[in-house]
């Protein structure tokens, strides 16, 4: 029999994590959790390494580490506990690691993803945040490597299960005329715009079909998260934002679809639940049985498709700019627009901000080309100081 694969979760207690956990959790015999990472939510963090007995769990402090290693000791496991992006990176490159969920939220993401890329292991990418960043880089690094990259995101996901195993060839070469990418167009596709001036964090965050952390609720409900999503397919399938088009689908049965020369339009369906994805990306190019229930097309009864109004959704069209701009600018968008989401679920600024403050700070900053890992962090950083800069003079 062979051994089961060892598997590092990366942001094993947030939402992604979770639903990962729930998978790994039906195949004992197919998967073996190696290490679980988590940043706040420490008391989780130890009910799961007492659920999946990893050898290694990471915390972001000395003090917080000091705590769950004497949890963990009391509890009778032998779990190693190790401190920050240090241990990230550590547990994303280990030589035991077959694969490497990669699901932190936002740019901290960067660094241990890339690690397990640089490692050679097989790569579940969640966190689009580090290929908006680094596209050019994190790409290359895929190639020299030669890792199996697969993505999570149910969007990507669905294009991979509708595009053909040589894909990587070129999209041109394989007959394929456009990605439609689709959008639920979140809790906000329809409230009267004077009323997104009032809208709440409690609201942004109620998405009408997925259950998701609290960041990436926010940018489906301003549509960055599709901006984002726009770019993350660029690199993935090596083409550019013009043959991308998003389509507005509130049922969020279909994932995406790949339309084709011929007229041929393959799309991906299923119930809006990552543990299909993640199943999928685990177990590719097998299929596993994921815990969803089966589609029921006859209470879904219809599917709608609407195009995407600008007016109403400006971060898309903000994505759309620095995705063509190309260079610095999608890591300048990323790191806006993480602080100016923290700021809206801290009560700082109101919802229609988000995009104000990221449209003055990508026009601020020139456009410059990125070739090393860290000039991306340098434009990154300086990129938040600017939003900090806005918020100071904006923010409640
Ligand atoms: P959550 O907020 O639920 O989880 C984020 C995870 O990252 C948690 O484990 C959190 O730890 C950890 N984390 C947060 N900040 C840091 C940090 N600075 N350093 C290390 N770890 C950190 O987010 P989601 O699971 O919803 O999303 C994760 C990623 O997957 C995002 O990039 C998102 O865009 C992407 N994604 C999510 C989907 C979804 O359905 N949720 C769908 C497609 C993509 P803790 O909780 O302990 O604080
Ligand atoms: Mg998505």
């Amino acid at each position: 029999m062979t051994q089961p694969q060892q598997i590092t979760v990366l942001g094993a207690t947030g939402s992604v994590g979770l639903s990962t956990l729930d998978v790994i959790a039906r195949h004992p015999s197919r998967y073996k959790v190696f290490a679980l990472t988590g940043f706040t939510r420490l008391d989780e963090l130890l009910a799961l390494c007492v659920r999946h007995a990893p050898q290694f769990a990471v915390v972001p402090t000395t003090a917080g580490a000091r705590q769950l290693q004497d949890d963990l000791h009391a509890a009778g496991l032998d779990t190693r506990v190790l401190v920050g992006e240090g241990g990230l990176c550590e547990v994303s490159a280990h030589p035991l690691v077959d694969t490497v969920l990669a699901a932190i939220v936002g740019a901290a993401g960067l660094r241990p993803t890339l690690a397990a890329v640089e490692a050679g292991k097989k790569v579940l990418l969640a966190n689009k945040e580090a290929l908006v960043m680094s596209g050019a880089l994190f790409m290359q690094a895929v190639r020299r490597s030669g890792t199996v990259l697969l993505p999570l995101d149910s969007e990507h996901n669905a294009i991979f299960q509708c595009l053909p195993g040589n894909y990587a060839d070129g999209l041109g070469a394989i007959g394929v005329r456009r990605i439609l990418l689709t959008a639920s167009g979140g809790p906000f596709r329809e409230t009267p715009l004077p009323q997104l001036e009032h809208v709440s964090p409690e609201q942004a965050c109620a998405h009408p079909n997925w259950s998701m952390g609290r960041k990436i609720s926010v940018d489906s409900a301003s549509m960055m998260n599709k901006g984002l999503e726009l770019i993350e397919a660029c690199w993935l399938f090596d083409t550019t934002p013009a043959h991308i088009e998003v389509v507005i689908h509130p049922q969020s049965v279909i994932h995406s679809m790949v339309d084709y020369l011929d007229g041929s339009v393959l799309a991906q369906l299923g119930n809006p639940d990552m543990r299909t994805p993640i199943a999928h990306a685990l177990a590719w190019p097998e299929r596993i049985e994921s815990g969803v229930a089966p589609l029921d097309l006859f209470s879904i009864a219809r599917l709608d498709f609407q195009a995407p109004d600008e007016s109403r959704f400006p971060c898309l069209r903000l994505a759309r700019q620095a995705a063509q701009a190309g260079g610095s600018a999608p890591a300048v968008l990323n790191a806006v627009n993480e602080i100016a989401v923290t700021a809206f679920l801290d009560r700082r600024i109101r919802f229609p901000e988000i995009a104000g403050m990221i449209d003055e700070v990508l026009n601020l900053e020139p456009v410059v080309a990125v070739s090393e890992l860290e000039a991306v962090f340098e434009v990154d950083a300086k990129a938040r100081a600017l939003a900090r800069q806005w918020l100071s003079r904006n923010a409640r």
